[in-house]
């Protein structure tokens, strides 16, 4: 690990209750080993391979390439893993990391339920137990998904504290850890939380950025001119610049969502809109309130509707490295539209918001320039949720 203290600048560290400590540590220490272990590298590969289907398609979106009239666009579809989103990268590599540390449950939290029915798809593969905390309102805003996880083998436990959503999700996967945690390893789903979680998970990503760099000197011989990912609480987008944050002709882009705009309390965009603070166990930037407590966040998309960004990303906006921009609802829900109209391939709600400001960056770039951008997952589950915001109702 290339910051052993956990530190990305003044952000990342290690808030968390004593009790928790000895949890952390364990985890690095295992993790410290295995990384350099080759054959739990070759078995991780095997199942990212065999199992979710890497390497993922780097596409080249000639038709939509030719109607903006600019930059060449490729699309990194982690749509097509199994799954259906980036999540199951890092489920895996957490997953068979808990089961060599001899864990055998697992507990994780979710908002949309996302990364909760990869941890359970993985629970399922390996044989362990798996227990996901999720937001007593989203677990009735996204029956399907608790039905897949129960479907899965997991127990499904609704939060009802705070706002009964993804923030109070994490903190009672925490709370759940910290008082289990001989068995059990707690899969935690973004780059964010104490350290080590924001740099393994990032590690596992990072399989996109190798993939990208090595897929796109294949087919163009060259790097990209800017790389454009989606901003929750950040895996994808840090998964897609990690290999090329030392290339410094890269743009690197994150689209965070603005819900209905960063001048409303209705947004999501925590750089826009957020201040340092410390929360889930980590420094970094947060959506507060006037008396510095965490903000209620919203955005169409269920996955980007959190109210901090991991701490790397913390630093590489700090240092200028990376560029944040914000995308409102109407901006990807146009996106969506047009992607599954332009290249016949529908993107998750999430990803559209990268597909958005890339409509905006591509037409002002040269025909030689190059846009990778990661399409973080696929559609179909937001298919209702946006044929509502158009004013049709469909029944899921
Ligand atoms: C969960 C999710 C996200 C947001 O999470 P990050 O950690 O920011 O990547 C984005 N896209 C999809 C499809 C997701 O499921």
């Amino acid at each position: 690990m290339s910051n052993p203290n956990g530190r990305f600048g003044i952000h990342g560290g290690q808030y968390i209750p004593e009790i928790l400590m000895h949890a952390v540590t364990e985890l690095e220490e295992a993790y410290n080993h295995y990384r350099q272990d080759p054959s739990f590298n070759r078995e991780l590969t095997t199942l990212l391979n065999e199992y979710a289907g890497r390497p993922s398609r780097l596409y080249y979106a000639e038709k939509m390439t030719r109607d903006l009239g600019g930059a060449r666009i490729y699309l990194k579809r982690e749509d097509l893993n199994h799954t259906g989103s980036h999540k199951i990268n890092n489920v895996l590599g957490q997953a068979l990391l808990a089961k060599k540390m001899g864990k055998t449950r697992l507990i994780a939290e979710t908002g949309a339920g996302q990364h909760g029915v990869a941890t359970a798809t993985a629970a399922a593969l390996l044989g362990m137990k798996c227990v996901v905390y999720m937001g007593q309102e989203d677990t009735i805003r996204q029956a399907l998904n608790v039905y897949r996880m129960r479907l899965l083998g997991a127990e499904v436990v609704p939060v009802k504290t705070g706002t009964a959503t993804l923030k109070d999700a994490v903190s009672e996967a925490m709370r759940a850890w910290t008082s289990r945690i001989e068995d059990t390893h707690y899969c935690l789903g973004s780059v964010m939380g104490p350290h080590p979680f924001p740099t393994l998970v990032r590690d596992f990503q990072a399989v996109i950025s190798r993939e990208v760099k090595s897929q796109l000197m294949e087919r163009e011989g060259l790097l990209p001119d800017a790389v454009l990912a989606c901003v929750g609480g950040g895996s994808n987008a840090m998964g897609s610049f990690y290999h090329f944050i030392e290339e410094k002709s890269v743009r690197l882009i994150g689209c965070e969502a603005a819900g209905r705009g960063i001048d409303t309390f209705e947004t999501a965009a925590t750089i826009a809109t957020g201040r340092p603070g410390i929360f889930h166990g980590m420094k970094s930037y947060f959506c507060q309130d006037q008396y510095g407590q965490i903000a209620p966040v919203y955005s169409i998309s269920a996955g980007l509707d959190y109210p901090g960004i991991g701490p790397e990303h913390a630093y590489l906006h700090d240092t200028g490295r990376a560029e944040y921009v914000s995308v409102t609802d109407e901006e990807a829900v146009a996106a969506f539209e047009y992607l599954s109209q332009t290249e016949g391939i529908i993107p998750a709600i999430e990803s559209a918001h990268a597909v958005a400001h890339a409509m905006q960056l591509a037409p002002g770039m040269r025909k030689d320039q190059i846009i990778v951008i990661t399409i973080s997952g696929r559609g179909d589950k937001d298919c209702a949720a946006i044929a509502r915001y158009r004013g049709e109702d469909i029944h899921e």
